[in-house]
């Protein structure tokens, strides 16, 4: 598609009563009450009923965990626990698995609206080595961009870690496997459809030699570095008693503290925390839903925004939200930061961390806006169900009523979704086969 006026929306995360303008994958131009475009167009799309939002951006997940959804040896535990119960069902992970599961966690994330998004994959059992490979594969099936993170875990419960020994890896071999991926599929131009990021999983599960060789490494190749970091109070514990120091501290010993970091999670800082976060310009992954079923805290986005840290939104991983819905998550975000705060947290709060915040999170300045010259990334909303009858403010009626399901979803200026359903899969298919799948878990 070469080009494309988006006519008149019913309503637009942006100023364009008259439309969007697409034009080779890119925002062309916003147009004003009554405008047309320049020139003409190959294609017309009457929004009319439309709510058109930027792609969502979700920076967090753990694809593999959608197989182990509301798992009957880990509901209703805290995070360690919840850890323990898990790892020796996930080390049961075989590629055919991480393939459904990858399917299925991408088209409910397209469904919701999401247009971009990593996953934080750290688990590689033996047979597993080709995980980053499979996800690539698809991310491009379905059209979706994705940063795609090569994750690992290298400690151990006999060296003092969290996991048990059937789920790690060893030092040399991971770094070699981050080597590949990223000279295999780390885009760095504008538009780049498959980005590469490091991610040691968390201080309990790796050495600080890996997180400082990958440090180093990212440095090298100019990508990415994202972690679990400050989630819950055991972990602040685990960290003063295992290095003497808060899990910022040694997160600065590993040569972490810089704006190629994003954190998922983010909760306990202290007030200095907060400031040096900023003053780096780390960015922070809040996860509401996580955060609110594993009761691990609430994030300090207000200070943490405030300081100058980007703050995005990620749904986390499926074992602990249990869904892939980043529209669910914008109106988490909403509740639990009023809460937190006050009523002057706004709908349009949670969108921003969900777009443009994210996509600083990803350290991509291309995506996460209706803006001209921005990627066409967008998602579209109907206001037809139920729930939104009776609705005033159209944009803010998508997160107070509670939109769950996008009706259209454009990636680079190409359809992925239509009628709610990604082109190019069997919705149904792959609910079958990945429940089936998911058998073997329980
Ligand atoms: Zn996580």
């Amino acid at each position: 598609m070469c080009s494309l006026w988006i006519k008149r929306p019913l309503a637009a995360l942006a100023d364009c009563p008259g439309g969007i303008v697409v034009r080779d994958g890119r925002i062309a131009e916003l147009l004003g009450r009554g405008e047309m475009p320049a020139r003409s167009m190959e294609n017309v799309f009457d929004a009319s009923r439309h709510v058109v939002l930027p792609g969502l951006v979700n920076t967090h997940h753990h694809f593999y965990q959608t197989l182990t959804r509301a798992h009957p040896l880990a509901i209703n535990k805290k995070l360690f626990d919840w850890l323990r119960a898990l790892y020796p069902v996930w080390s049961r992970l075989r590629p055919e698995d991480l393939r459904l599961a990858t399917r299925l966690a991408l088209a409910e994330l397209m469904m919701s609206g999401v247009t971009t998004t990593s996953d934080h994959h750290y688990l590689f059992p033996d047979g597993l080595g080709e995980a980053m490979d499979i996800q690539v594969e698809e991310a491009r099936r379905l059209g979706i961009r994705m940063t795609v993170t090569r994750g690992a875990m290298n400690l151990s419960e006999k060296d003092g870690g969290l996991p048990p020994d059937s789920v790690v890896q060893d030092e040399d071999e991971i770094l070699a496997d981050c080597e590949r991926v990223i000279g295999k599929y780390h885009e760095r131009h504008e538009g780049a459809m498959i980005q590469v990021a490091l991610a040691p999983c968390s201080p309990f599960s790796v050495t600080k030699s890996l997180m400082c060789a990958c440090g180093a490494l990212a440095e090298k190749h100019d990508c990415r570095l994202h972690t679990h970091l400050a989630e819950t109070h055991d972990e602040d514990e685990f960290c003063r008693a295992s290095f003497g120091m808060s899990p910022l501290d040694y997160l600065e010993d590993a040569g972490w503290l810089s704006s190629r970091t994003w954190l998922a999670h983010g909760i306990h800082f202290s007030d200095g925390d907060v400031a040096r976060l900023g003053r780096h310009g780390v960015g922070v992954c809040h996860c509401p839903t996580s955060n609110m079923v594993l009761a691990s805290g609430q994030c300090r986005t207000r200070e943490l925004e405030a300081a100058g840290a980007p703050v995005g939104l990620g749904v986390d991983g499926s074992a602990s939200n249990d869904s892939s819905n980043l529209m669910e998550g914008v109106r988490h975000a909403l509740m639990i930061n009023r809460l937190t705060y006050d009523a002057s947290v706004s709908h349009l709060d949670a969108l921003r961390w969900a777009t443009q915040g994210s996509a600083r999170c990803l350290g991509r300045h291309d995506i996460g806006e209706i803006a001209t010259g921005k990627q066409a990334d967008l998602a579209f909303f109907t206001l037809d169900e139920l729930r939104f009858s009776g609705a005033g403010d159209p944009i803010a009626a998508l997160v107070l009523c509670g939109a769950h399901r996008a009706d259209r979803v454009m990636v680079a200026g190409e359809w992925r979704v239509a009628d709610g359903v990604p082109l190019g899969i069997d919705v149904s298919e792959l609910r079958a086969a990945h429940g089936a799948a998911a058998r073997r878990f329980l």
